[in-house]
C-alpha cells in the first residue's frame, strides 16, 4: 500500500466538486439557454406591440397629412428600442413602403407585428415590425453566460468551503493520528494517542476512530502482558526441566547414585585437582557379595530393591560435600574421597561395611527380610598415577576381598614407584 502514491482526500474532493460542479454548471447553462430562447421571443413580441400599438395610435395624424418629416423621426425613435429590426409603414392594403427604417432585407417579408392605422374608422395605412433575431440570440448568450459565471462562483465558494472545513475536520485530525501511530514502538504501546483536537459537545467519525484505535492498544496490551507472563512461566517450566534432565542425565535411577557417564566426567577432574594441587584422593570399590544368588533365590525385583537401598546408603553416609558415589556397573559401585587418607577411606569403608551387614534389610515377600553384604577395595592415589592405574588397584583389592572370603575391606599397600 505504501508504494501507492498518496493523494490527500482534500484533492479528491476538490476534483470531484469542481469536475461534478462544472457538469452541473453545463446543464444549468444550457437549460437557461434553453428556456431563454423559448420566453424572450414572446417577451419581446409582447412589448414590441405594445410599443407598436403606441406607434399605430400616434402615427396616422402625420401619415394622412403625408408628411415624412413627421413620420420618420417617430419611425426612427421607436426602431432605436431593443428588438426592432426593420419597422415601416406601408400604404393602405399593399406592400409598398411610405417610410422605413431599419435592415432594409427585411423588406417584403411577413410582419411580426401587422398593424392597421387608422383614422377615423378608415385604415389609410399599415405599421409593419419585425423583430430583431440576432438580439433574442445575444440575450439567450447573455442569460447563459450569466448562469455559468454565477455557476463558477458558486463552485469556487463551494471548493473554498470544502477545503477549509476539509481541513480543520478531517486533515488535521486525520494526519495527527497517521503521526501518533508512526510514533507508536513497541516497547511503548500504550503511548496516548492525542489528536489535538478542541473539546466539543458531539463526537464524529474521527472521535469513533481514534477510541477504536485506543481500545485495540488496550487488547494489545494485554495481550502482550499475557504473552509476557506465559513466555515467563514456559521459560521457568523449561528451566527446571532442564534442570531436572541435566540431573537425570548423570544420574543412575536404581540408586540415585551418580551413573557411568557423570563418573567418566567427574573423576578425570578430581584425580586431575589432586595432580595439580598434590592433593589426597582415594577411590573405594564397592560390590555386594553373591548379588547372583540373591537375584537367582528371590527374584529381579529384590536384587534391585537391594542395590537401591545400597545406593542411598552410599549416598547419604559420605562424609564430606567433596565426596561423591556411582554406580560402576551391575552391582558394582566406586566411591571418590578426594582430600581423604589411605587409613580415612579405609575407616570410611569400614564404617559402611557394618552398616550394610547391619542397616539393609530387604523385606522378602514370604515373611522375613534379606540381610547382605558387601566388599571393599580400597587405593589411594600415588603422585605420576593415572586415573585407570589408581581404579586398576583398587579393583584389584576389591578382588582380593572376594578371594579372602568377601565381607570385608581390603586396601592396597602403597607402591612406591
Ligand atoms: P560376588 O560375590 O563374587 O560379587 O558374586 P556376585 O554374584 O555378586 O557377582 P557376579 O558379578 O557374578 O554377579 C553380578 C550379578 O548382578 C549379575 C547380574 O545378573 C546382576 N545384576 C547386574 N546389574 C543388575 C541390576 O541392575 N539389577 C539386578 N537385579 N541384578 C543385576
Ligand atoms: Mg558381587
Ligand atoms: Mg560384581
Amino acid at each position: 500500500m505504501s508504494d501507492v502514491p498518496f493523494q490527500p482526500i482534500a484533492l479528491r474532493l476538490t476534483r470531484s466538486v469542481v469536475i461534478n460542479g462544472l457538469l452541473a454548471a453545463l446543464l444549468l447553462c444550457g437549460l437557461v439557454g434553453w428556456w431563454e430562447r423559448h420566453t424572450a421571443l414572446d417577451r419581446l413580441e409582447a412589448a414590441l406591440r405594445v410599443q407598436g400599438e403606441e406607434l399605430a395610435h400616434a402615427l396616422p395624424e402625420a401619415v394622412w397629412q403625408v408628411s415624412p418629416d413627421l413620420v420618420q423621426p417617430q419611425l426612427e425613435a421607436a426602431s432605436k428600442r431593443v428588438g426592432v429590426a426593420y419597422l415601416a409603414v406601408l400604404e393602405p392594403g399593399g406592400s409598398r413602403p411610405i417610410a422605413e427604417v431599419g435592415q432594409q432585407q427585411l423588406r417584403g417579408l411577413s410582419a411580426d407585428i401587422d398593424l392597421p392605422l387608422l383614422r377615423e374608422g378608415r385604415e389609410i395605412g399599415r405599421l409593419a415590425m419585425m423583430l430583431d433575431r440576432a438580439a433574442i440570440q445575444r440575450s439567450v448568450y447573455e442569460a447563459m453566460l450569466k448562469s455559468m459565471l454565477a455557476s463558477l462562483a458558486l463552485i469556487v465558494v463551494m471548493v473554498g468551503l470544502v477545503l477549509l472545513l476539509l481541513r480543520r475536520h478531517l486533515q488535521q485530525p486525520m494526519q495527527a493520528l497517521a503521526a501518533a501511530l508512526r510514533r507508536l514502538e513497541a516497547e511503548d504501546l500504550g503511548a496516548h494517542l492525542d489528536l489535538h483536537r478542541p473539546p466539543r459537545r458531539t463526537r464524529d467519525e474521527i472521535d469513533e476512530v481514534a477510541a477504536a484505535l485506543s481500545g485495540l492498544q488496550q487488547r494489545v496490551l494485554r495481550h502482550v502482558d499475557e504473552l509476557d507472563a506465559r513466555v515467563a512461566e514456559r521459560t521457568e517450566q523449561l528451566q527446571r526441566a532442564l534442570e531436572q534432565l541435566k540431573i537425570l542425565a548423570v544420574t543412575d535411577p536404581l540408586t540415585g547414585c551418580h551413573n557411568r557417564l557423570a563418573f567418566s566426567q567427574k573423576f578425570p577432574e578430581a584425580v586431575a585437582h589432586a595432580q595439580r594441587y598434590e592433593r589426597p584422593l582415594a577411590v573405594v570399590f564397592f560390590d555386594v557379595d553373591r548379588f547372583k544368588v540373591i537375584n537367582d533365590t528371590h527374584g529381579h525385583p529384590i536384587g534391585d530393591r537391594v542395590l537401591a537401598d545400597a545406593g542411598q546408603l552410599l549416598r547419604e553416609t559420605l562424609r564430606s560435600s567433596s565426596d561423591w558415589v556411582a554406580r560402576y556397573g551391575g552391582e558394582e559401585f566406586v566411591l571418590v574421597l578426594p582430600e581423604a587418607s589411605l587409613q580415612q577411606a579405609v575407616d570410611a569403608a569400614e564404617r559402611l561395611r557394618q552398616m550394610v551387614e547391619q542397616d539393609i534389610r530387604v523385606p522378602l515377600d514370604g515373611g522375613g527380610s534379606l540381610q547382605i553384604t558387601a566388599s571393599f577395595g580400597v587405593a589411594q592415589w600415588q603422585r605420576g598415577e593415572t586415573g585407570e592405574q589408581l581404579l586398576e588397584r583398587a579393583d584389584a583389592q576389591l578382588y582380593a576381598a572376594k578371594h579372602a572370603g568377601r565381607n570385608r575391606v581390603m586396601p592396597a599397600v602403597a607402591v612406591i614407584a
